[in-house]
């Protein structure tokens, strides 16, 4: 292969030095060459970054460590948040609450026995558990958002009293 390849060069070039020039060339071109020019590179960029003074590692240290806090810092904010069911008498009630004390309750309420989303009636009468044979909870449309407002209060007490927390 490497004869070869300096036979080829032979050709196009005159004489025998530009044809050893022109096998590292092709050489460095083809896979193993260019291979070997990378690992070259790594090897000059690696003793290029133990050169540099402390101060400077101190400085990339520094930077590195900032992008790590700032990094961790978003992760916990992000996951900051969580949801809870909250049972006023017979029903349970979604609350999204995050650490900065904000917090939202859900409108449509969940069975107590099944922790499932009260779907409403086809005739848009009542509001009822998805497990309706074998479910008794059920609540009037008409008597949902009074209803709301009640649990709403009593959360707002639950988390006033710390019962309710991120
Ligand atoms: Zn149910």
């Amino acid at each position: 292969m490497k004869q070869r390849i300096i036979k080829i060069s032979k050709l196009i070039f005159a004489d025998a030095r530009q044809a050893i020039v022109g096998a590292i060339v092709i050489g460095l071109v083809g896979g193993i060459g260019g291979l070997l020019y990378l690992s070259k590179t790594a090897l000059d960029f690696s003793i290029a970054i133990l050169n540099i003074s402390t101060p400077l590692w101190a400085a990339i240290s520094l930077a590195f460590l900032c992008s790590v806090y700032i990094y961790l810092k978003t992760l916990k904010k992000q996951s900051s948040s969580k949801n809870v069911l909250y049972t006023v008498k017979n029903l349970k009630w979604e609350v999204s609450i995050n650490n900065d004390g904000n917090y939202h309750v859900s409108e449509i309420p969940y069975c107590l026995k099944h922790e499932l989303k009260l779907i409403l009636s086809t005739n848009y009468v009542a509001w009822n558990c998805p497990k309706l044979l074998e479910c008794g909870t059920k609540i009037d449309n008409s008597n949902k958002y009074n209803l709301y407002q009640v649990a709403l209060s009593h959360i707002e007490k639950a988390i006033r009293d710390k019962e309710i927390k991120c």
